[in-house]
């Protein structure tokens, strides 16, 4: 079975002041052939593809193309989205002809040259391989689905968990895709928008309101004639045309099913709307003193205005400065991008101390510098190879470990995954069950901190990832959307 394989990712966040450029797609690495399948065995969606061929025993020739991921961020500018489409069109064009095409995207990739990114790499391709060949995609359950995307595609397949399923979902995809080639079925799939935006603050599917509709998805999924469901909770920071939450429902050729259950779906999520827009978050204020006063650590604080993987900078000094007013009297890691005092502690030299102005210097909208004085205590940063989100390595480029007082405060150069794993501090001799909290730049996925963590808490904050979904100045998402507008009637018919 000769199936091309590609993959090209990025989480768009339409309110943070950075543009995503090749660049970044280069900080974390663009594969091209054999390497976009030689490094993601047993890893991430891919690696559930090359598992599920396995499995099934396929005599697979994969074609590998190209991958790119530049994980979250501002809108991608033009030149990246016309970079992927020359690699993928021509890559493909020389492999020719092929059973199928496995593409792992992640669907809220937004750009300056077209709302749905993704969308228009999938008609590029499709243009190459022709309207009968199966091209199946793998997707990340908070992108946003549109026409292309549907029209594009064979099938699709959503992540089943927040935090993610990856390889679960590469492996379903792929099962789907080969089932495909081999002429076994037909798939008939569907969507439903679901005219709804929530903030992250519910968005585990371990719990609450998600929990509930992603059952859901299960159970119906269990009906005979049913291929796969996925749902889409769409990140709330992306206004895009087409954007909202939406339920896709592939069937073995049978429209009018996948017609009903879809619909079933999204009823079910408007109805649980309230219970999703329950916010947990306290004020900065209040969230320092509650994890001071903690029993023991180590006590994990999300920075929902400023997480890097809703796509927002990662330089807010919201948090650090209410820990210097309150002067912790505990040890706190706390991350920040600011490459400019990177630089200059280098400068300055292991041991030295400095007094600088910290962060806030690319998100001048929600956050604003702070001064610091502290003790250059570590130099390092670079490549670190750790399975992160489904990816396998990342670069925060020159990174020094600065000690204020308690904070032993993470300055990066690249955003990378910020803090958000703990081998960063381990680079610098630090063991996080030595720590009393964390500040992690990510309002849903701190599983990296698992084992040491005795209590999480959402702390408040201002950001392009904020909750207050309300506070942005929304242009492109079609309207009336609940709870921006007054929207309180509205259902799905199959
Ligand atoms: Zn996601």
């Amino acid at each position: 079975m000769r199936i091309a394989v590609a993959s090209f990712g990025q989480e768009t966040c339409s309110f943070t002041p950075l543009p995503t450029t090749l660049e970044h797609f280069r900080q974390f690495g663009i594969d091209e052939g054999e390497a976009v399948i030689e490094k993601r065995r047993g890893v991430g969606t891919i690696g559930g593809f090359l598992a599920a061929a396995e499995e099934e025993g396929i005599d697979l020739v994969p074609l590998p193309l190209i991958h790119g991921w530049a994980g979250a961020g501002g809108i991608i500018t033009a030149d990246v989205i016309d970079y992927f489409e020359r690699e993928l069109t021509t890559r493909l064009q020389k492999v020719l002809p092929i059973d199928g095409m496995f593409f792992s995207i992640h669907g809220a990739a937004a750009s300056t040259k077209t709302d749905d990114a993704e969308g228009y790499l999938l008609a590029a391709v499709r243009r190459v391989i022709g309207p009968n060949v199966p091209l199946v995609a793998s997707m990340d359950h908070h992108a946003f689905i549109t026409r292309q995307k549907i029209a594009m595609l064979s099938a699709l397949v959503g992540h089943r968990t927040q935090p993610h399923d990856p390889f679960d979902t590469g492996k379903r995809a792929a099962k789907i895709l080969f089932a495909l080639v081999r002429g076994e079925i037909r798939p008939a799939m569907v969507y439903q928008r679901i005219p709804m935006v929530t903030h992250q603050e519910q968005f585990l599917t371990s719990k609450g309101p998600m929990k509930e509709w992603f059952d859901l998805a299960r159970e119906l999924e269990t009906l005979p004639g049913v291929i796969s469901i996925s749902n889409f909770p769409m990140q709330p920071w992306l206004d895009v045309e087409e954007g909202g939450w939406a339920s896709v429902v592939v069937t073995d050729n049978d429209l009018p099913l996948a017609r009903r259950l879809a619909a079933q779906l999204a009823n079910k999520a408007w109805s649980l709307r309230e219970a999703l827009w329950k916010m947990d978050s306290i004020p900065p204020d209040q969230a320092v003193r509650r994890a001071v006063q903690a029993e023991k650590g180590l006590v994990v604080l999300s920075d929902t205005g400023d997480t890097i993987w809703g796509g927002a900078v990662g330089d807010s000094t919201c948090i650090l400065s209410e820990m210097l007013r309150q002067r912790i009297p505990a040890t706190a890691l706390v991350p920040i991008l600011d490459a400019e005092v990177v630089e200059a502690a280098m400068q300055a030299g292991l041991g030295s101390e400095i007094t600088v102005k910290v962060g806030g210097k690319i998100d001048k909208v929600f956050t604003t510098p702070v001064e610091i004085t502290g003790k250059v205590a570590g130099i390092g940063g670079g490549r670190f190879n750790a399975e992160v989100v489904g990816q396998n390595s990342f670069d925060l480029g020159r990174a020094v470990l600065l000690e204020v007082g308690n904070i032993k405060l993470l300055v990066t150069e690249f955003r990378g995954h910020s803090g958000n794993h703990p081998i960063v501090y381990q680079s610098f001799g630090i063991d996080p069950a030595q720590a009393k909290m964390v500040v992690v730049k990510t309002s849903s996925n701190w599983q990296y901190y698992r084992q040491w963590t005795s209590e999480v808490i959402r702390v408040d904050t201002p950001g392009p990832t904020m909750s207050h979904l309300e506070r942005f100045q929304w242009k492109r998402i079609p309207r009336p959307i609940w709870p921006l507008d007054d929207l309180q009637q509205w259902h799905a018919e199959p």
